[in-house]
């Protein structure tokens, strides 16, 4: 398997796992992510999902100001 289609498999299963939460869950939690550069809760914009070491991270940008945001979310 090369490089390109191992990572689109992790991301298939890291957005199997995003699936998998409650779609009220999942709004929540893309509302509630800290931008250190707005010193703020932010939403988050064009986020990938990753897979983690605990579960899941999302990788996005800040509705605000555009910065890199993320947010790390435990799944069993
Ligand atoms: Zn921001």
């Amino acid at each position: 398997m090369d490089k390109k289609n191992e990572a689109e498999l992790l991301s298939f299963n890291a957005n199997k796992k995003w699936l998998s939460l409650p779609k009220e869950t999942r709004s929540e939690l893309v509302r509630n992510v800290w931008c250190s550069s707005c010193i703020d809760v932010v939403q988050i914009e064009k986020y990938i999902i990753e897979e983690t070491k605990f579960g899941i991270a999302l990788q996005g940008t800040c509705k605000h100001c555009g910065k890199r945001v993320a947010r790390a979310i435990e799944i069993d």
